[in-house]
């Protein structure tokens, strides 16, 4: 019996567990790096700033609601629709448009097994059951979401490239999945590092052009070096774009984020910039890290997953970087606790993990 004297929240909001987010400090230690959150190390285009505090003399107007010059410029730069686009407070609003209008209590929503800690919070919040469905050595396993399908099944949650995992499906797996899951089931590929991947990767939007219920999410957080501004954006068909535009707040982007946003779009000189930086770390960093004995698969994105024997030394590495002022993320709440995700920095900052990591893995052999 419900407590009639009580304000009792919704089916699922106490089953959530909070957000943890990359750590930002050390007690006692100064001038960390912070590897912890996928952000870009080179900051974001220098137009989208400037964009930005010129936006910041109009903030006594509302925004407009439509995002229209936004969209436009997306829509420009991918060859895609703008009416086939919808923007959000990060990416995160997308997926909780998805979640909020397509699952409800009773339903299913599938997610895998080392897949983004959002979903599962997102899919409570509608009163829905997480499905969590197993990966093969980090990587997702199609027939192992297709299996988990049943007639509860709303929405499966995708993430590609994966985080932590850093792995990523191919073209054939990716359409295996998207005919083999019924129609009246939402497949959001969640492309939050896809443009790490190369210039012109565009899976995600031929699934869209291919299949009616496909949503694929981007965001300006990751390769744009926005994730402060919170913007975000959506393609899929014009059916789900409109049901998603109905629950979406009018005002839901600020003046400074919808300028910022345009003309980090509008500045693709800054992204391969900092795509190519990052492919050349990312590669000499894995390198450095096998050359230490420690398991690495190749990323896509803009971190690396070191895998080490067990849990103890994964959190004991993570403890000598933390000392040395590297803020690496633990890896045991996406299920695995031998590793940790090592976000690409500049230079300095991937040899200076290096260093660490390889003067912490010959103290261990020598004790
Ligand atoms: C960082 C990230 C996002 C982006 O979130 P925003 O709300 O756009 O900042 C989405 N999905 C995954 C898997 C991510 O790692």
């Amino acid at each position: 019996m419900p407590d009639q004297n009580r304000i009792q929240p919704q089916p699922g909001i106490m089953d959530i567990a909070l957000y943890q987010g990359g750590a930002a400090h050390v007690d006692g230690v100064e001038n960390v790096i912070k590897l912890s959150s996928n952000e870009n190390p080179y900051g974001a285009s220098e137009k989208a700033r400037d964009a930005a505090i010129r936006a910041a003399h109009q903030m006594h107007r509302y925004p407009n609601t439509d995002h229209a010059d936004l969209r436009a410029a997306i829509g420009e730069l991918h060859g895609i629709d703008p009416d086939q686009i919808i923007c959000g407070v990060g990416s995160d609003e997308v997926l909780q448009f998805a979640a909020q209008c397509f699952a409800g209590v009773g339903d299913e929503v599938i997610m895998t097994e080392h897949g983004f800690s959002m979903y599962p919070i997102l899919t409570r919040s509608v009163g829905a059951t997480p499905v969590v469905v197993p990966e093969q050595e980090r990587r997702v396993d199609i027939q192992a979401i297709l299996g988990a399908v049943t007639e509860r099944t709303r929405i499966v949650f995708l993430t590609n490239p994966g985080n932590p995992t850093g792995t990523m499906l191919d073209d054939e797996d990716l359409h295996r999945l998207a005919k083999g899951l019924p129609p009246s089931v939402l497949l959001v590929h969640d492309g939050a590092y896809s443009e790490f991947v190369a210039e012109d990767v565009r899976h995600d939007f031929e699934l869209v052009a291919a299949y009616p219920n496909v949503l694929a999410t981007r965001t300006f957080s990751k390769i744009y070096g926005l994730g402060g501004l919170r913007i975000g954006w959506g393609h899929a068909n014009r059916d789900l774009i409109d049901v998603m535009n109905r629950v979406r707040q009018p005002f839901n982007l600020s003046v400074v984020q919808l300028a910022a946003a345009e003309a980090a779009i509008r500045d693709q000189a800054h992204v391969s910039r900092c795509r190519s930086e990052n492919a050349k770390m990312r590669a000499w960093l894995r390198n450095a890290l096998t050359d230490l004995g420690i398991g690495c698969d190749e990323s896509h994105a803009n971190f690396v997953l070191a895998r080490f024997a067990d849990a103890a030394t994964a959190d004991a590495c993570d403890a000598a970087l933390k000392a040395d002022g590297l803020i690496v993320r633990k890896a045991a709440g996406y299920g695995l606790p031998h590793c940790l995700r090592i976000t690409i920095g500049d230079e300095p900052s991937c040899r200076r993990v290096a260093h660490v990591i390889g003067r912490f893995i010959s103290e261990g052999a020598q004790s």
